[in-house]
């Protein structure tokens, strides 16, 4: 019997420790924390060995394969060990995709892959059987055991990439690429980039790579490092033969001969990025045949992911809008540009080497006050000091809120779009988005 371990014991591990016993293998989880309770049981009622606070060397060096959890870096001296045995590591998106024949749409980049990833899902859904996974609910591991779905749309980080043997996507969507995750690269964005573009490279000319043709970092690779897959641009600002554009306030989506032409105010969601997601997403659709009055409607009745830029309430003519999930600057970037009205903007976190450069125009244009939500605010009180009328700082989420109510006049936003990490205050950036909402609501 083949051997395989699992390191890790959460979602994506627990899945792939199921799919593997059922394929045959001889299963152990090993996990260097605690694993959760709901993860314990299931591996019990399976009766499948685990750790936990402890990584078991001989049992783990013994395996033929080992499955890491995508959270685990390389450099922890296991992960190190297990190398130097040459002993296979594959990520769980490799592992189950061996134990499937549907057509897998992956979709990465450095933001918007939930959004987009669910959009896709949400239109394809209305006309064929398709499996949602990856960062999102169930793993996509238990998904290939349970269901038997004949499509899949995947997000995929960084991280489940860097661990691919064969995995390839029929189709492939690279959104975009800003620098995030550095520290998981030896702090070389060309690794990162790198790690981004193994969504496609084991694609054939008979696939399809669909990515933004607006994104320098993107088209330079590119360039540099030409993929076989065929090629799907889509892009805001330049025309596009084969691939996705805007023509007269309209999306136009060509593949070969089949061409789809849609308002843009089919599009629900706001903001530029969001016009992209949903081209993107579009794109996929289309590509899979999916009938044109199906995208149109499933663009329009498509309100959005929590968190993301979500309209939370309007009191006295403010509105109120939770982008908790904002955790680096490029994502801010979007939801700055994408305010219609001045703006009373909470930031803050855990600062990842922030550069807030780029958001220097929007703050002149329609920023009027800034909150600092962090344990650590002296470089955003450094940076954007003096650039607003009003700048004030607190570690409390219902000080923010009530500060912001304050000063908000009818017609202004406020937005919550943190451009750092959470885990100073919160535990995620769930937590953080709810404690802003229910702050919010106690208005
Ligand atoms: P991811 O799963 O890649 O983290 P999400 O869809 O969860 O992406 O969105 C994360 C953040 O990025 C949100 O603040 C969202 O508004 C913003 N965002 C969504 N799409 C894009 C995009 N195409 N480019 C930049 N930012 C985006």
């Amino acid at each position: 019997m083949k051997r395989l371990v699992v390191l890790g014991g959460g979602e994506s591990g627990v899945g792939t420790a199921l799919l593997g016993q059922a394929k045959g293998y001889d299963v152990f989880v090993s996990d260097k924390g605690k694993i959760k309770d709901k993860y314990k049981h299931v591996l019990e009622h399976n009766e499948i060995a685990w750790e936990e606070e402890q990584h078991t060397e001989p049992k783990i060096l013994n395996a033929d394969l080992v499955m890491k959890s995508p959270g685990i870096p390389d450099k922890v001296p296991m992960v190190q060990k297990i190398k130097e045995h040459g002993i296979q590591i594959v990520s769980e998106i490799e592992f189950a995709a061996r134990y499937t024949d549907a057509t897998i749409v992956g979709i990465t980049g450095s933001n918007g892959k939930t959004t987009t990833a669910t959009l896709t899902h949400h239109i394809l859904n209305q006309e064929l059987n398709v499996g949602l996974a990856g960062n999102i609910g169930d793993s996509f591991a238990k998904q290939v055991l349970e269901k038997d779905y004949e499509n899949y749309v995947l997000e995929i980080s960084s991280f489940q990439l860097d661990d691919i043997v064969d995995f390839k996507p029929k189709i492939a969507v690279l959104l975009n690429i800003t620098p995030d995750h550095l520290d998981r690269y030896d702090y070389k964005f060309e690794n990162y980039i790198a790690s981004k573009f193994r969504i496609a490279e084991n694609q054939t000319k008979d696939d399809f790579f669909i990515y933004d043709a607006d994104d320098p970092v993107i088209v330079k690779h590119l360039e540099d490092h030409p993929v076989q897959s065929t090629l799907l641009p889509f892009s805001l600002k330049k025309i596009i033969e084969q691939g996705a554009c805007i023509e007269n306030e309209n999306i136009k989506i060509t593949i070969n001969n089949s061409q789809l032409i849609m308002p843009t105010s089919n599009v629900t969601l706001e903001g530029q990025h969001n016009l992209k997601n949903a081209m993107a997403a579009s794109t996929v659709a289309h590509l899979l045949k999916i009938r044109k009055q199906t995208i149109r409607e499933s663009l329009e009745n498509f309100h959005g992911v929590e968190h993301r830029l979500e309209n939370v309430l309007k009191i006295n003519r403010v509105q109120y809008i939770n982008d908790s999930k904002a955790t680096n600057v490029n994502a801010t970037y979007y939801a700055l540009e994408s305010m219609d009205a001045p703006t009373v903007w909470i930031v803050g976190g855990v600062d990842k080497g922030n550069n807030y450069e780029e958001l220097f125009p929007f703050i002149n244009e329609k920023v009027k006050a800034i909150i600092c939500l962090g344990v650590d605010n002296e470089k955003l009180m450094d940076t954007f000091g003096g650039m607003v009328d009003v700048m004030v700082e607190t570690q409390f989420m219902s000080e923010a809120v009530k500060i912001a109510y304050k000063i908000a006049e009818a017609g202004d936003n406020v937005l919550l779009s943190p451009a750092c990490a959470s885990f100073d205050l919160f535990e995620n950036y769930e937590d953080r988005g709810r404690q802003f909402k229910e702050a919010v609501r106690n208005l």
